[in-house]
Protein backbone atom coordinates (compact mmCIF):
# COMPACT_ATOMS: atom_id res chain seq x y z
CA UNK A 1 0.00 0.00 0.00
CA UNK A 2 2.85 2.43 0.80
CA UNK A 3 4.51 1.58 -2.34
CA UNK A 4 0.82 2.43 -4.25
CA UNK A 5 0.50 5.75 -2.45
CA UNK A 6 4.14 6.74 -3.32
CA UNK A 7 4.05 5.46 -6.87
CA UNK A 8 0.71 7.65 -6.94
CA UNK A 9 1.79 10.61 -6.10
CA UNK A 10 5.53 11.14 -7.57
CA UNK A 11 4.87 14.59 -9.61
CA UNK A 12 5.97 17.98 -8.07
CA UNK A 13 2.87 19.26 -6.01
CA UNK A 14 2.95 23.19 -5.63
CA UNK A 15 -0.59 23.94 -5.22
CA UNK A 16 -4.08 23.28 -3.53
CA UNK A 17 -5.41 21.27 -6.43
CA UNK A 18 -2.36 19.45 -6.91
CA UNK A 19 -3.07 18.04 -3.39
CA UNK A 20 -6.22 17.48 -4.16
CA UNK A 21 -5.89 15.63 -7.63
CA UNK A 22 -2.66 14.15 -5.67
CA UNK A 23 -5.12 12.53 -2.70
CA UNK A 24 -7.70 11.54 -5.46
CA UNK A 25 -5.38 9.36 -6.62
CA UNK A 26 -4.43 8.05 -3.51
CA UNK A 27 -7.40 7.28 -2.72
CA UNK A 28 -8.35 5.45 -5.70
CA UNK A 29 -5.57 3.52 -5.69
CA UNK A 30 -6.00 2.52 -2.17
CA UNK A 31 -9.93 1.18 -3.17
CA UNK A 32 -8.08 -0.56 -6.14
CA UNK A 33 -5.71 -2.17 -3.67
CA UNK A 34 -8.26 -3.43 -1.25
CA UNK A 35 -10.90 -4.52 -3.78
CA UNK A 36 -8.00 -6.58 -5.24
CA UNK A 37 -7.79 -8.45 -1.79
CA UNK A 38 -11.31 -9.20 -1.68
CA UNK A 39 -11.87 -6.65 0.78
CA UNK A 40 -15.89 -5.58 -0.43
CA UNK A 41 -16.71 -3.04 -2.40
CA UNK A 42 -19.38 -1.06 0.14
CA UNK A 43 -16.58 -1.31 2.74
CA UNK A 44 -13.93 0.55 0.41
CA UNK A 45 -17.00 2.91 0.03
CA UNK A 46 -17.31 3.96 3.76
CA UNK A 47 -13.68 4.16 4.35
CA UNK A 48 -13.12 6.46 1.54
CA UNK A 49 -15.58 8.84 2.81
CA UNK A 50 -14.17 8.44 6.26
CA UNK A 51 -10.76 9.32 5.11
CA UNK A 52 -12.28 12.46 3.27
CA UNK A 53 -13.88 13.33 6.52
CA UNK A 54 -10.63 12.86 8.11
CA UNK A 55 -8.45 14.75 6.21
CA UNK A 56 -10.14 18.26 5.90
CA UNK A 57 -8.32 21.05 4.22
CA UNK A 58 -4.90 19.97 5.40
CA UNK A 59 -2.09 21.09 2.90
CA UNK A 60 0.60 18.82 3.32
CA UNK A 61 1.09 16.26 1.69
CA UNK A 62 3.14 14.22 3.79
CA UNK A 63 0.67 14.58 6.61
CA UNK A 64 -2.19 13.45 4.37
CA UNK A 65 -0.68 10.72 3.59
CA UNK A 66 -0.23 9.23 7.13
CA UNK A 67 -3.38 10.49 8.19
CA UNK A 68 -4.66 8.08 4.84
CA UNK A 69 -2.78 5.00 6.31
CA UNK A 70 -3.61 5.00 9.37
CA UNK A 71 -7.36 5.80 9.16
CA UNK A 72 -7.19 2.65 6.69
CA UNK A 73 -5.40 0.51 9.00
CA UNK A 74 -7.29 1.74 12.24
CA UNK A 75 -10.58 1.15 10.03
CA UNK A 76 -10.14 -2.47 9.13
CA UNK A 77 -8.37 -3.38 12.08
CA UNK A 78 -11.58 -2.43 14.01
CA UNK A 79 -13.72 -4.51 11.68
CA UNK A 80 -12.08 -7.86 12.32
CA UNK A 81 -11.50 -7.30 15.29
CA UNK A 82 -14.90 -7.74 17.50
CA UNK A 83 -13.78 -7.32 20.90
CA UNK A 84 -15.65 -9.95 22.20
CA UNK A 85 -13.49 -12.76 24.50
CA UNK A 86 -12.62 -15.64 22.17
CA UNK A 87 -13.49 -19.08 22.83
CA UNK A 88 -10.99 -20.57 25.80
CA UNK A 89 -11.39 -23.36 26.50
CA UNK A 90 -11.46 -25.24 30.42
CA UNK A 91 -8.81 -28.01 31.62
CA UNK A 92 -10.71 -30.68 33.46
CA UNK A 93 -14.12 -30.08 32.28
CA UNK A 94 -15.70 -32.01 29.05
CA UNK A 95 -14.72 -28.97 26.35
CA UNK A 96 -17.17 -30.30 23.03
CA UNK A 97 -15.90 -28.28 19.90
CA UNK A 98 -17.61 -28.83 17.12
CA UNK A 99 -16.39 -27.90 13.13
CA UNK A 100 -18.62 -26.55 10.67
CA UNK A 101 -17.95 -25.43 6.70
CA UNK A 102 -18.30 -26.15 3.49
CA UNK A 103 -16.61 -29.25 2.00
CA UNK A 104 -13.02 -28.51 1.10
CA UNK A 105 -12.76 -25.54 3.26
CA UNK A 106 -10.00 -27.29 5.10
CA UNK A 107 -12.04 -28.39 8.40
CA UNK A 108 -10.14 -31.70 8.89
CA UNK A 109 -6.93 -30.23 8.40
CA UNK A 110 -7.59 -27.65 10.63
CA UNK A 111 -9.27 -29.91 13.37
CA UNK A 112 -6.09 -31.62 13.51
CA UNK A 113 -4.41 -28.74 14.14
CA UNK A 114 -6.44 -27.41 16.48
CA UNK A 115 -6.59 -30.47 18.36
CA UNK A 116 -2.55 -30.87 18.61
CA UNK A 117 -2.63 -26.88 19.59
CA UNK A 118 -4.17 -28.29 22.50
CA UNK A 119 -2.70 -30.95 23.41
CA UNK A 120 0.93 -29.11 24.01
CA UNK A 121 -1.16 -27.27 26.32
CA UNK A 122 -1.88 -29.86 28.05
CA UNK A 123 -5.39 -30.87 27.33
CA UNK A 124 -6.47 -34.64 26.72
CA UNK A 125 -7.90 -34.29 23.07
CA UNK A 126 -9.48 -36.79 21.46
CA UNK A 127 -11.08 -36.46 17.91
CA UNK A 128 -14.29 -38.04 16.34
CA UNK A 129 -14.80 -38.02 12.59
CA UNK A 130 -18.81 -37.44 11.54
CA UNK A 131 -18.27 -37.46 8.30
CA UNK A 132 -20.02 -39.82 6.77
CA UNK A 133 -21.00 -38.18 3.60
CA UNK A 134 -17.56 -38.61 1.62
CA UNK A 135 -15.52 -41.61 0.98
CA UNK A 136 -12.38 -41.82 2.68
CA UNK A 137 -12.80 -39.04 5.01
CA UNK A 138 -12.71 -41.32 8.25
CA UNK A 139 -9.32 -42.57 6.88
CA UNK A 140 -7.79 -38.92 6.54
CA UNK A 141 -8.80 -37.93 9.91
CA UNK A 142 -7.19 -41.36 11.39
CA UNK A 143 -3.77 -40.98 9.12
CA UNK A 144 -3.81 -36.69 10.55
CA UNK A 145 -4.41 -38.50 13.99
CA UNK A 146 -1.90 -40.75 13.74
CA UNK A 147 0.35 -38.30 13.06
CA UNK A 148 -0.29 -36.77 15.59
CA UNK A 149 -0.54 -38.79 18.18
CA UNK A 150 -4.35 -38.14 18.84
CA UNK A 151 -6.74 -40.34 19.68
CA UNK A 152 -9.66 -40.60 17.54
CA UNK A 153 -13.35 -41.96 16.89
CA UNK A 154 -14.85 -43.20 13.62
CA UNK A 155 -16.54 -45.77 12.09
CA UNK A 156 -17.11 -47.21 8.12
CA UNK A 157 -19.88 -48.63 8.37
CA UNK A 158 -22.82 -46.71 9.99
CA UNK A 159 -23.58 -44.08 7.83
CA UNK A 160 -25.78 -41.83 10.39
CA UNK A 161 -23.60 -39.12 11.32
CA UNK A 162 -25.30 -37.91 14.32
CA UNK A 163 -24.70 -41.49 15.44
CA UNK A 164 -20.95 -41.62 15.01
CA UNK A 165 -21.15 -37.94 16.32
CA UNK A 166 -22.99 -39.45 19.72
CA UNK A 167 -21.11 -42.55 20.11
CA UNK A 168 -17.68 -40.92 19.45
CA UNK A 169 -18.55 -38.38 22.70
CA UNK A 170 -20.19 -40.39 24.84
CA UNK A 171 -16.74 -42.84 24.48
CA UNK A 172 -14.64 -39.70 25.43
CA UNK A 173 -16.57 -38.55 27.89
CA UNK A 174 -16.54 -41.54 29.87
CA UNK A 175 -12.60 -41.64 29.51
CA UNK A 176 -12.75 -38.14 30.62
CA UNK A 177 -11.03 -36.65 28.07
CA UNK A 178 -10.79 -32.58 28.07
CA UNK A 179 -11.29 -31.42 25.05
CA UNK A 180 -13.78 -33.54 22.03
CA UNK A 181 -13.68 -32.36 18.26
CA UNK A 182 -16.02 -33.12 16.04
CA UNK A 183 -15.04 -32.94 12.61
CA UNK A 184 -18.28 -33.37 10.04
CA UNK A 185 -19.38 -33.52 6.59
CA UNK A 186 -19.36 -30.31 4.27
CA UNK A 187 -20.57 -29.78 0.72
CA UNK A 188 -20.02 -28.43 -2.01
CA UNK A 189 -22.25 -25.71 -2.03
CA UNK A 190 -24.93 -24.15 0.67
CA UNK A 191 -27.37 -27.38 0.98
CA UNK A 192 -30.58 -27.64 3.17
CA UNK A 193 -29.00 -31.11 3.88
CA UNK A 194 -26.20 -30.08 5.05
CA UNK A 195 -27.43 -27.28 7.49
CA UNK A 196 -30.34 -29.80 8.78
CA UNK A 197 -27.59 -32.18 9.53
CA UNK A 198 -25.44 -29.82 11.29
CA UNK A 199 -28.27 -29.13 13.36
CA UNK A 200 -29.25 -32.41 14.51
CA UNK A 201 -25.43 -32.89 15.43
CA UNK A 202 -26.00 -29.74 17.40
CA UNK A 203 -28.65 -31.06 18.94
CA UNK A 204 -27.30 -34.21 19.75
CA UNK A 205 -23.89 -33.53 21.10
CA UNK A 206 -24.58 -30.07 22.41
CA UNK A 207 -21.14 -28.23 22.07
CA UNK A 208 -19.55 -26.05 24.21
CA UNK A 209 -18.28 -24.42 20.93
CA UNK A 210 -18.94 -24.50 17.16
CA UNK A 211 -16.12 -23.22 14.65
CA UNK A 212 -16.58 -22.13 11.25
CA UNK A 213 -13.93 -22.77 8.71
CA UNK A 214 -13.41 -20.36 6.01
CA UNK A 215 -11.33 -20.76 3.17
CA UNK A 216 -9.69 -17.41 2.31
CA UNK A 217 -9.18 -18.25 -1.34
CA UNK A 218 -13.13 -18.20 -1.70
CA UNK A 219 -12.86 -14.35 -1.66
CA UNK A 220 -16.16 -12.31 -1.12
CA UNK A 221 -18.38 -15.47 -1.04
CA UNK A 222 -17.42 -15.42 2.27
CA UNK A 223 -19.11 -12.91 3.66
CA UNK A 224 -22.76 -14.91 2.31
CA UNK A 225 -21.41 -18.20 3.54
CA UNK A 226 -20.65 -17.27 6.58
CA UNK A 227 -24.28 -15.52 7.07
CA UNK A 228 -25.68 -18.77 5.71
CA UNK A 229 -23.71 -20.87 8.19
CA UNK A 230 -24.41 -18.35 11.18
CA UNK A 231 -28.52 -18.64 10.59
CA UNK A 232 -28.17 -22.63 10.86
CA UNK A 233 -25.25 -23.25 13.42
CA UNK A 234 -24.75 -20.40 15.69
CA UNK A 235 -20.77 -20.67 15.32
CA UNK A 236 -18.49 -18.84 18.21
CA UNK A 237 -15.61 -18.73 16.12
CA UNK A 238 -14.18 -18.71 12.81
CA UNK A 239 -10.61 -20.12 11.48
CA UNK A 240 -9.68 -19.11 8.30
CA UNK A 241 -8.00 -21.02 6.15
CA UNK A 242 -5.09 -21.11 2.88
CA UNK A 243 -3.75 -17.95 4.01
CA UNK A 244 -0.57 -19.30 2.78
CA UNK A 245 -1.86 -19.02 -1.59
CA UNK A 246 -2.74 -16.11 -3.37
CA UNK A 247 -5.56 -15.25 -0.93
CA UNK A 248 -4.85 -12.02 1.01
CA UNK A 249 -8.39 -12.23 2.50
CA UNK A 250 -10.17 -9.65 2.52
CA UNK A 251 -13.17 -11.14 2.39
CA UNK A 252 -12.80 -12.30 5.84
CA UNK A 253 -13.24 -8.99 7.08
CA UNK A 254 -16.84 -8.74 5.72
CA UNK A 255 -17.35 -12.48 7.49
CA UNK A 256 -16.38 -11.59 10.80
CA UNK A 257 -18.40 -8.34 10.65
CA UNK A 258 -21.68 -9.54 9.06
CA UNK A 259 -21.58 -12.33 11.74
CA UNK A 260 -20.03 -10.33 14.85
CA UNK A 261 -17.94 -13.59 15.13
CA UNK A 262 -13.99 -13.44 15.75
CA UNK A 263 -11.52 -15.56 13.88
CA UNK A 264 -9.34 -17.27 16.59
CA UNK A 265 -6.79 -18.61 13.97
CA UNK A 266 -5.27 -19.12 10.98
CA UNK A 267 -4.21 -21.93 8.81
CA UNK A 268 -1.13 -20.78 6.70
CA UNK A 269 -0.49 -24.53 5.07
CA UNK A 270 -0.85 -27.96 4.94
CA UNK A 271 1.31 -29.07 7.85
CA UNK A 272 0.08 -29.61 11.47
CA UNK A 273 2.51 -26.63 12.28
CA UNK A 274 1.13 -24.61 10.11
CA UNK A 275 -1.47 -22.38 12.30
CA UNK A 276 -1.28 -19.45 14.15
CA UNK A 277 -3.74 -17.26 16.70
CA UNK A 278 -5.08 -14.75 14.81
CA UNK A 279 -4.23 -11.05 15.13
CA UNK A 280 -6.06 -8.60 13.84
CA UNK A 281 -3.13 -6.37 13.42
CA UNK A 282 -1.03 -8.42 11.73
CA UNK A 283 -3.39 -9.50 9.83
CA UNK A 284 -4.70 -6.62 8.04
CA UNK A 285 -0.64 -5.28 7.82
CA UNK A 286 -0.30 -8.26 5.35
CA UNK A 287 -3.70 -7.35 3.57
CA UNK A 288 -2.43 -3.85 3.23
CA UNK A 289 1.17 -4.95 2.48
CA UNK A 290 2.51 -2.56 5.31
CA UNK A 291 6.01 -3.07 5.71
CA UNK A 292 7.72 -5.56 8.14
CA UNK A 293 9.43 -3.10 9.92
CA UNK A 294 6.19 -2.68 12.50
CA UNK A 295 5.42 -6.74 12.47
CA UNK A 296 9.38 -7.41 13.52
CA UNK A 297 8.78 -4.56 15.91
CA UNK A 298 5.80 -6.13 17.76
CA UNK A 299 7.58 -9.85 17.42
CA UNK A 300 10.46 -8.12 19.33
CA UNK A 301 8.00 -6.38 21.51
CA UNK A 302 6.25 -9.41 22.06
CA UNK A 303 9.13 -11.66 23.18
CA UNK A 304 9.11 -10.81 27.02
CA UNK A 305 11.35 -12.54 27.84
CA UNK A 306 14.62 -10.64 29.57
CA UNK A 307 14.93 -8.96 26.67
CA UNK A 308 14.34 -5.38 27.63
CA UNK A 309 17.46 -4.34 26.94
CA UNK A 310 17.66 -5.51 23.16
CA UNK A 311 14.36 -3.62 22.79
CA UNK A 312 15.35 -0.55 24.44
CA UNK A 313 18.99 -0.79 21.88
CA UNK A 314 16.57 -1.38 18.44
CA UNK A 315 14.64 1.53 19.98
CA UNK A 316 17.55 3.78 19.82
CA UNK A 317 18.38 2.46 16.82
CA UNK A 318 21.23 0.06 17.80
CA UNK A 319 21.39 -3.58 17.57
CA UNK A 320 25.08 -4.95 18.77
CA UNK A 321 25.90 -8.49 18.52
CA UNK A 322 25.22 -9.38 22.16
CA UNK A 323 21.73 -7.80 21.33
CA UNK A 324 21.52 -10.94 18.21
CA UNK A 325 22.87 -13.24 21.31
CA UNK A 326 20.25 -12.89 23.16
CA UNK A 327 17.46 -13.27 20.21
CA UNK A 328 19.28 -16.39 19.27
CA UNK A 329 18.62 -18.07 22.21
CA UNK A 330 15.35 -16.78 22.85
CA UNK A 331 14.67 -17.93 19.37
CA UNK A 332 15.60 -21.59 20.16
CA UNK A 333 13.22 -21.43 23.31
CA UNK A 334 10.37 -20.77 20.44
CA UNK A 335 10.17 -23.11 18.12
CA UNK A 336 9.10 -24.60 15.36
CA UNK A 337 12.03 -22.85 14.85
CA UNK A 338 11.87 -22.51 11.13
CA UNK A 339 8.94 -21.12 11.06
CA UNK A 340 10.04 -18.37 12.90
CA UNK A 341 13.22 -17.98 11.05
CA UNK A 342 10.62 -17.17 8.36
CA UNK A 343 9.17 -14.30 10.32
CA UNK A 344 12.58 -12.89 10.68
CA UNK A 345 13.49 -10.59 8.14
CA UNK A 346 16.52 -12.31 5.81
CA UNK A 347 16.48 -14.61 8.01
CA UNK A 348 14.07 -16.90 5.85
CA UNK A 349 16.00 -16.46 2.95
CA UNK A 350 19.36 -17.48 4.91
CA UNK A 351 18.09 -20.33 5.66
CA UNK A 352 17.19 -21.30 2.47
CA UNK A 353 13.85 -23.68 2.44
CA UNK A 354 15.79 -26.43 4.09
CA UNK A 355 14.18 -28.89 6.86
CA UNK A 356 12.66 -28.24 10.31
CA UNK A 357 16.10 -30.26 11.14
CA UNK A 358 18.56 -28.29 9.01
CA UNK A 359 17.19 -24.80 10.11
CA UNK A 360 17.62 -25.88 13.82
CA UNK A 361 21.09 -27.01 13.73
CA UNK A 362 21.54 -23.95 11.57
CA UNK A 363 20.51 -22.09 14.72
CA UNK A 364 22.57 -23.77 17.09
CA UNK A 365 25.83 -23.52 15.10
CA UNK A 366 25.41 -19.35 14.88
CA UNK A 367 24.66 -19.72 19.05
CA UNK A 368 27.86 -21.68 19.08
CA UNK A 369 29.79 -18.87 16.77
CA UNK A 370 28.38 -16.03 19.52
CA UNK A 371 29.25 -18.37 22.36
CA UNK A 372 32.85 -18.24 21.09
CA UNK A 373 33.05 -14.29 20.83
CA UNK A 374 34.41 -12.28 23.69
CA UNK A 375 32.35 -9.43 25.66
CA UNK A 376 33.89 -7.08 23.65
CA UNK A 377 33.47 -8.08 20.13
CA UNK A 378 29.89 -9.02 21.29
CA UNK A 379 29.07 -5.30 22.78
CA UNK A 380 30.33 -4.09 19.92
CA UNK A 381 28.47 -2.47 16.57
CA UNK A 382 30.41 -5.90 14.66
CA UNK A 383 32.96 -3.58 12.94
CA UNK A 384 36.34 -4.40 14.70
CA UNK A 385 35.49 -7.70 12.77
CA UNK A 386 36.12 -5.28 9.63
CA UNK A 387 39.37 -3.28 11.36
CA UNK A 388 40.80 -6.66 12.53
CA UNK A 389 39.55 -10.04 10.73
CA UNK A 390 41.78 -12.18 11.92
CA UNK A 391 38.98 -12.11 15.02
CA UNK A 392 37.11 -14.23 12.33
CA UNK A 393 39.00 -17.29 12.06
CA UNK A 394 39.39 -16.98 15.88
CA UNK A 395 35.81 -17.35 16.19
CA UNK A 396 35.35 -19.92 13.61
CA UNK A 397 38.10 -22.21 15.14
CA UNK A 398 36.25 -21.95 18.68
CA UNK A 399 33.01 -22.39 17.60
CA UNK A 400 33.85 -25.13 15.14
CA UNK A 401 32.40 -23.59 12.44
CA UNK A 402 33.49 -21.38 9.34
CA UNK A 403 34.68 -17.96 8.42
CA UNK A 404 32.05 -17.89 5.95
CA UNK A 405 29.57 -18.62 8.39
CA UNK A 406 30.62 -16.15 10.91
CA UNK A 407 30.45 -13.61 8.43
CA UNK A 408 27.30 -14.74 7.58
CA UNK A 409 26.28 -13.66 10.97
CA UNK A 410 27.78 -10.61 10.90
CA UNK A 411 26.47 -9.56 7.89
CA UNK A 412 22.98 -10.29 9.51
CA UNK A 413 23.61 -8.20 12.65
CA UNK A 414 24.44 -5.84 10.11
CA UNK A 415 21.36 -5.92 8.98
CA UNK A 416 19.46 -5.87 11.96
CA UNK A 417 21.13 -2.88 12.62
CA UNK A 418 20.52 -1.33 9.98
CA UNK A 419 16.80 -2.17 10.19
CA UNK A 420 17.29 -0.54 14.08
CA UNK A 421 18.30 2.98 12.76
CA UNK A 422 16.15 2.93 9.85
CA UNK A 423 12.92 2.32 12.81
CA UNK A 424 14.26 5.06 14.63
CA UNK A 425 14.75 7.57 11.65
CA UNK A 426 10.81 6.84 10.88
CA UNK A 427 10.00 6.83 14.78
CA UNK A 428 11.69 10.23 14.77
CA UNK A 429 9.64 11.79 11.83
CA UNK A 430 6.69 10.36 12.92
CA UNK A 431 7.24 11.55 16.61
CA UNK A 432 7.11 15.46 15.01
CA UNK A 433 4.41 14.76 12.86
CA UNK A 434 1.00 16.58 14.00
CA UNK A 435 -1.39 14.23 15.63
CA UNK A 436 -4.57 13.67 13.71
CA UNK A 437 -6.83 15.74 12.95
P1 LIG B 1 -12.58 -30.36 4.62
O1 LIG B 1 -13.29 -30.93 3.45
O2 LIG B 1 -13.25 -29.08 5.08
O3 LIG B 1 -12.42 -31.32 5.74
O4 LIG B 1 -11.15 -29.91 4.12
P2 LIG B 1 -9.75 -30.65 4.30
O5 LIG B 1 -9.25 -30.47 5.68
O6 LIG B 1 -9.84 -32.03 3.80
O7 LIG B 1 -8.83 -29.74 3.36
C1 LIG B 1 -9.03 -29.64 1.96
C2 LIG B 1 -7.70 -29.37 1.29
O8 LIG B 1 -7.20 -28.12 1.70
C3 LIG B 1 -6.65 -30.38 1.67
O9 LIG B 1 -5.87 -30.66 0.54
C4 LIG B 1 -5.81 -29.66 2.71
O10 LIG B 1 -4.48 -30.12 2.73
C5 LIG B 1 -5.90 -28.24 2.23
N1 LIG B 1 -5.74 -27.26 3.30
C6 LIG B 1 -6.38 -27.15 4.48
N2 LIG B 1 -5.97 -26.08 5.18
C7 LIG B 1 -5.01 -25.47 4.43
C8 LIG B 1 -4.18 -24.30 4.58
O11 LIG B 1 -4.24 -23.55 5.57
N3 LIG B 1 -3.33 -24.02 3.56
C9 LIG B 1 -3.25 -24.81 2.45
N4 LIG B 1 -2.38 -24.45 1.50
N5 LIG B 1 -4.00 -25.88 2.27
C10 LIG B 1 -4.87 -26.23 3.23
MG1 LIG C 1 -13.19 -33.23 5.99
Amino acid sequence: LGRRINNAVSGAISSKEDVDSAIDVMLKEIGRALIESDVNVKLVLNLRTKIKSQLKDNQDLQVNKRIIQKVVFDELVSLVDTKTEPFKPKKGKTNIVMFVGLQGAGKTTSCTKFAVYYQRRGFKVGLVCADTFRAGAFDQLKQNATKAKIPFYGSYTETNPIKVSKDGVDKFKKEKFDMIIVDTSGRHKQEADLFQEMIEIDQTIKPTQTIMVLDASIGQAAESQSKAFKDSSNFGSIILTKLDGHAKGGGAISAVAVTNTPIIFIGTGEHIQDFETFNPKSFISKLLGIGDLQGLMEQVESMNFDNKDTIENFQKGKFTLNDFQKQMQMLMKMGPISQIAQAIPGMGDMMGQVGEEETTNRLKRMVFIMDSMTKKELDSDGYIFVREPERILRVARGSGTSAFEVEMILQQQRMMANMAQHTKSMMDSQANMPKGP
